[in-house]
């Protein structure tokens, strides 16, 4: 990796990690940059997978929204970048989950 500008993937690519440790699918939230303001769908952030981890930053300004690390069994999760994240429940129903 030799730049920020285009090696990164869309938010999509966090789903198989983020669905190890959340049953909802968090890649359709919406969350809310913490440093812009701007509130996209995560699915639209964009993604660094960093081993042993991955980085998503807003796809707006680049601040980094979200941090996940795997250490040996155990994952670090920062969302300190997104002042909130919304979640839609509606799909658990559909799921029968
Ligand atoms: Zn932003």
């Amino acid at each position: 990796m030799n730049s920020e500008t285009d090696d990164y993937l869309d938010g999509n690519a966090a789903g198989g990690e983020l669905s190890n440790i959340f049953t909802i699918d968090v890649t359709a939230a919406k969350g809310q940059c913490a440093h812009c303001g701007a509130m996209k769908r995560f699915a639209e952030a964009h993604l660094y997978m960093q081993a042993p981890g991955l980085v998503a930053r807003c796809c707006v300004c680049q601040h980094v929204l979200l941090r996940l690390v795997n250490v040996r069994e155990r994952v670090f999760l920062d969302l300190g970048g997104m002042t909130c994240l919304i979640l839609d429940t509606s799909q658990l129903l559909r799921s029968g989950r």
